[in-house]
Parts: C-alpha cells; structure tokens; sequence
C-alpha cells in the first residue's frame, strides 16, 4: 500500500535520509526503530508528504505522491492518519468537538454521523464517558487515545504512529499500547516508530532498524531481535533492551 524508492533528504548539508527503499503491505504492521536523530521523525513525515522537500519517490496505492495535484494529494493525505508524540488535540474543543470536526468539515459525513461514529469509537478506547470533557482535563493516556480516534475518524487505510507512548507517564503506556493492539488486529496498517521494544517484537511484521539515515537492518522481530548479526543493530538493541 506504500512504496519508498530511492527517498533522500537534506536538511541544507546535513543528509538526513540517504536512499530509503522500503514497501508496507496492506494490513501490514511495520515498526521503525533505531538511535535519536537517526531520521526515524524524518521519514514518517515524507510517508504522508506532510513534508514534500525530497528526492525519490513514495507511491501510495501505486500514486506517486510528488507527482499528483494538490487536490489529489489532500485526498491520500486523508487515508494516511498519523498520530504523534505531543497528542496536538485543539485545546478549546471538547473531545467529541475534536473528534467530529474534521469529517464534518471535509463533508465525509452529516454531524449526526459523525456524532455517533464518535461516540462509537469513543466507546472502544473506554473513554465515551469524557466526551464532552475537555483535553487539558484528561490525563496523557487519555488524550493520546482521543487523537488515535480523532485520526480514525477520518477512516484512515494506514495509521503512521510517531512514538506516541515517549510523552507519557510510564503507568498510562499500556492503556495506549493496548488501543494500538487492538487496531492492529483490525487489519489496519500501520507504521510505528517506537522505543518500546517488547511492544515492537510483538505487534511488528517487519522491523526496520534505521540508522544515520539509512535502513540499516530490516527483518522479521525474530531477525531483528535475535539473529541479526547488524553490529549496529546489535549495539543499539544491547543498549535499550
Ligand atoms: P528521535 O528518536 O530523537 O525522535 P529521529 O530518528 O526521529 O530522532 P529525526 O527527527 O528524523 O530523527 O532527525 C534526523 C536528523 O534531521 C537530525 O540530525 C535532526 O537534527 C535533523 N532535522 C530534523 N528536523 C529538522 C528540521 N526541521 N530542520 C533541520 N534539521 C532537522
Ligand atoms: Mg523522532
């Protein structure tokens, strides 16, 4: 459903992607790894073209990104929700207000049902009680599973995933990892960038290891994990595991 070709990007000198070639299937769970400033941020974002400064192609459904009109574009923007480290929820919206705002506008739905997709998608994160609350009254755990259903809302067919657990108090991880289990037995794909390595052996299809803007090691979470002989992969894993 997405293919990276040849994608390289420069921050002025400093190269930050040097030639990424990877693909996700549909349904697939590809989880990103791999050592700060490694440019792990950097290609979640080409992935959704919410940066388009690159070189190389990304093909979703067989669309090349750069290649299409920006009315196209916003179209497969659309299908790709992303969610990320800071939860980012409109601070004078309520939860549902958040979560129904997009759709309604984008006219992908009347506000009733959008209203009651909601208040249904609510309920499966155990958190329709808050709907009418506001962000800053919830906890972190709440509010990064309202901006997970906020992004399904949109009815996404991938859901790129920026360490969506690294802001969190270590007690509300689980809650968050616990909604992100159950999308993935969905079906729905997605790309995680994660430190949480028990999680990542365990939800991931693929593993890429990325490393100085390159995928350094790519493999199943048997490979990665335990029979990688990467000395890079080898000495970040014995460093966070
Ligand atoms: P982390 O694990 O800390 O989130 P990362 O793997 O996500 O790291 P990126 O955020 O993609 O890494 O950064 C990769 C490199 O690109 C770093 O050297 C960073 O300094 C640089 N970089 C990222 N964003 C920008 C920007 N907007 N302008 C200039 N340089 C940037
Ligand atoms: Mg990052």
């Amino acid at each position: 459903i997405i293919e990276v070709r040849g994608l390289k990007k420069a921050f002025d000198q400093n190269m930050v992607l040097k030639d990424i070639n990877f693909a996700v299937k549909k349904e697939e769970k590809v989880v990103i790894i791999g050592p700060s400033g490694g440019g792990k941020s950097t290609l979640l974002r080409c992935l959704n073209h919410l940066d388009g400064n690159y070189t190389g192609d990304v093909l979703f459904k067989g669309q090349n990104l750069g290649q299409l009109s920006k009315k196209e574009l916003q179209l497969c923007r659309r299908k790709m929700g992303m969610v990320f480290q800071q939860f980012n929820l409109f601070p004078h919206k309520s939860v549902l207000e958040n979560i129904t705002f997009a759709p309604v506008k984008l006219k992908l739905m009347s506000e009733a049902e959008a209203i009651a997709n909601a208040h249904d998608l609510l309920k499966q994160v155990g958190l329709d009680e808050k709907a009418k609350a506001y962000p800053q009254s919830l906890s972190g755990g709440q509010q990064q599973r309202v901006a997970i259903v906020r992004s399904l809302a949109m009815q996404p067919e991938v859901m790129l995933f920026d360490e969506p657990t690294s802001a969190l108090d270590p007690e509300m991880v689980g809650e968050v990892l616990g909604v992100m289990e159950r999308l993935a037995k969905t079906g729905m794909t997605m790309v995680i960038v994660t430190h949480e390595m028990d999680f990542a052996q365990q939800i991931a299809d693929k593993v890429l290891f990325m490393d100085n803007g390159h995928v350094a090691d790519i493999g199943t979470p048997d490979y990665l994990f335990n029979h990688s002989k990467n000395f890079r992969t080898r000495t970040f894993l014995a460093k966070v595991m």
